[in-house]
């Protein structure tokens, strides 16, 4: 029996595991590390998992080649030769723009995926960049770049120290935390309680999270930025404003409290159903201190994200409550990103078919499908996803798996032949969380306490990791060809890594762990890796600390209270304050505690206990439309249709049905037999790509006009 104590790279919580193995190396145990400084033994069914990943069968154990259309598993040497003779002339004859790439979620829990994918992605130099962000959390990257000039420098709610949380189209107690890495959600909530605080919930479902609050507001779907600019609204109707410090710091206060005039909370109240006097009580209990507004996927994933976004964070500064301890503070990770910070633009470029401008680097993945089916100069002919799941993940999903079948040439680098690797002429698997090192780089950016916990891989694995794919695709795109020399490829990055941070390559670390360190030697705690391996519970670098000014990059150095890019679209939320009630129904997602997006579906202990996949409807809408308990639904939107058996509940507000996504398993040629088996339906095929948040591009994905009917 070994134990190994390692980071769960499978959501943001970053919690700390012990895995226990025998003698022939299986993982016999997992539990929480009672000894992790952040996570104190916390432990969820997903981490408990990790074994069954490990040992899933399921899991790719060689490069597979598409010939005559089936998949044969061949060398990695055939796949890059493949690779070579396929992909280069695209390149040559059709420029860079001819080759796209999806990056899904699971690669931003990768370290080797994310140092080493950014390298790919830069040499092949292609303007159709897509990832998952364009269906989860650009607004908020938008607003921050907008508001602060990084669409990195988000602030997070100060969890264990506030006393008054309200928290918008997020619930914690079953993502874990998300844009907030904060293990142990349930502990941190009873702590705000133990403290004589407060917790209020807005969300359209009696979530579990809203079930644990003090208070819940069962809100119409995409209204979040109503209610939002009915909050300011009293805030400056009572006088309540109260920057405090930060208002030194502050451009277009003066603008915000005009913007936020025609939002009085009677006008906002029948559209957001909730009424006008608990809007006022939710206004002034926000000027306590250490009380922090929080607004998550049902915010950013709707047709307003943005805008609720951007007002989430302009709250919390007219509260006094940005940067100050218990409110929403900026983290300080032990590895900061490199490079020149430059204030945040947009529409540097702008996708070919639609014109959607581009948003920190990327494309809206809604659009993906019309890149491909549209001739002309910068069609994209050929794909490579990386870790993702597009075929599940993203809006008319089934236009999109339709159009894939046209590319010339497309490569998945992923861990299993799914709904979306199958249709790949190649694919090329990586290692296990088990059998890499692990680093948490992205979610420390966005931790409630700045800790870090540096993992080395528990065990080997005649898989290459997945850094050396990235290199091998790099050489081939910069025309190297197959044979490229990995090991100078990864020796020019950390050279750039040291460049960039004004330090110099020492020792003989090769891959993430040599760039790693090079980012705590440049980082601000004068750690360096030697000191993480030599602390294997992690090393905790205390509570967050006020960063403002410091952490400012907009050109004018100040908050920017009122930015243009968002102001611009005010007059169309204007817009819904004149527009006729409409009593139509509307879908919303949800989450299980056992799910991460379409991962971890074809692990047998996290799909136990039936069907989860369901649509939630309330029962007078059940009895309004014929639907029955059990019975099946049709429910259709612009972009299809879907068949989904009926759970009749309160649990969401009349009007309003939820259908979880990620599911959608059953589908010819993939090869995950326990998903396939428990296969749910794909909510995306109703999820319309026509419906974007303006500004970032983001998909509507809550608050999608449906109709059901009994089947
Ligand atoms: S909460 Fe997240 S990080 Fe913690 S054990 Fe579960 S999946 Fe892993």
């Amino acid at each position: 029996m070994t134990t190994a104590h390692v980071t769960c790279p499978l959501c943001e919580a970053t919690c700390g595991l012990e895995v226990t193995l025998d003698e022939n190396q299986q993982v016999t145990r997992v539990k929480g590390d009672e000894k992790d400084v952040f996570s104190k033994g916390y432990i969820c069914p997903k981490g408990a998992s990790l074994g069954a990943l490990h040992h899933d069968p399921d899991r790719l154990a060689a490069p597979l080649l598409k010939r005559d259309g089936e998949f044969v598993e061949v060398s990695w040497q055939e796949a890059y030769d493949e690779i070579d003779r396929r992909l280069p002339p695209i390149l040559e004859q059709h420029g860079r723009d001819a080759v796209a790439v999806y990056a899904g979620n699971p690669g931003v829990h990768n370290i080797a995926l994310t140092l080493y994918g950014r390298v790919l992605y830069k040499a092949l130099g292609t303007k159709n960049f897509y990832s998952a962000t364009s269906v989860d959390q650009m607004p908020k990257h938008f607003s921050a770049g907008a508001m602060f000039g990084d669409p990195l420098a988000i602030p997070v709610p100060d969890l264990d120290r506030t006393k008054h949380l309200l928290i918008l189209g997020a619930n914690p107690l079953v993502s874990n935390g998300s844009l907030m890495t904060a293990p142990d959600i349930r502990g941190r909530l009873r702590g705000i309680r133990n403290r004589g605080g407060k917790i209020v919930v807005v969300d359209p479902r009696r979530t579990r999270t809203a079930a644990f609050a003090d208070e819940h507001h069962a809100i119409r779907p995409g209204t979040d930025a109503l209610l939002l600019f009915a909050l300011l609204n009293v805030l400056f109707a009572e006088n309540l404003v109260q920057p405090g410090r930060l208002e030194a710091h502050l451009n277009g206060l003066d603008d915000v409290r005009e913007l936020a005039r025609p939002f009085t909370p009677e006008a906002v109240a029948p559209r957001t159903g909730i009424d006008a006097a608990a809007i006022r009580r939710m206004a002034r209990e926000l000027t306590a201190d250490n009380a922090v507004v929080y607004g998550r996927i049902g915010t950013t994933t709707q047709a307003f994200g943005t805008v609720a976004s951007w007002l989430v964070d302009v709250l919390n500064v007219l509260t006094g409550n940005l940067d100050e301890p218990g409110g929403a503070m900026f983290p300080l990770a032990a590895c900061q990103p490199t490079g020149n910070r430059r204030p945040f633009a947009v529409g540097r470029w702008r996708s070919r078919v639609r014109g959607y401008p581009e948003v920190v680097g990327e494309l809206p993945v809604a659009t993906l499908a019309d890149e491909i089916e549209t001739p002309g100069d910068g069609q994209v002919r050929a794909l490579i996803t990386v870790s993702g799941n597009p075929c599940l993940s993203t809006p008319n999903a089934g236009r999109l798996a339709a159009a894939l079948e046209r590319l010339d040439f497309m490569i998945s680098v992923d861990v299993y032949l799914n709904e979306t690797s199958r249709q790949a002429d190649v694919i090329l698997p990586g290692p296990s969380p088990l059998e890499r090192p692990h680093f948490d780089l992205a979610f420390y950016q966005l931790s409630v306490r700045n800790v870090a916990n540096w993992t080395p891989a528990t065990l080997p694995t005649e898989l290459p990791q997945e850094w050396e794919t990235m290199l091998r695709l790099t050489g081939i795109v910069t025309g190297q060809g197959p044979e490229a020399d990995v090991a100078a490829l990864d020796d020019f990055v950390a050279a750039e890594t040291a460049r960039r941070n004004g330090l110099a390559v020492t020792g003989d670390r090769t891959g993430p762990a040599r760039l790693v360190d090079l980012l705590l030697r440049a980082g601000p705690y004068d750690v360096t890796l030697a000191d993480l391996e030599a602390a294997p519970h992690g090393m905790d670098f205390g509570p967050l600390k006020p960063r403002i000014p410091e952490v400012l990059c907009t050109a004018s150095g100040r908050i920017e209270l009122a930015p243009e890019p968002i102001v611009a679209d005010v007059p169309r939320l204007c817009a819904e304050l004149e527009r006729p009630l409409d009593d139509g129904l509307v879908l919303i997602g949800r989450r299980h505690l056992s799910s991460n997006n379409s991962w971890m579906h074809n692990l047998e202990p996290l799909i136990r206990g039936g069907n989860r996949c369901t649509v939630l409807v309330h029962p007078e809408d059940a009895s309004r439309l014929g639907l029955t308990d059990g019975a099946l639904a049709s429910v259709t939107s612009r972009a299809g249709k879907l068949e989904v058996p009926v759970e009749v509940t309160d649990e969401v507000r009349p009007g309003v049905v939820s259908i979880p996504h990620g599911w959608g398993h059953d589908v010819d040629g993939s090869r995950t037999r326990v998903a396939r088996a428990n296969p749910g339906v794909n909510s995306n095929l109703v999820a319309d790509e026509t419906l974007l948040d303006v500004p970032s591009g983001t998909s509507v994905l809550n608050g999608i006009p449906v109709e059901v009917a009994p089947v």
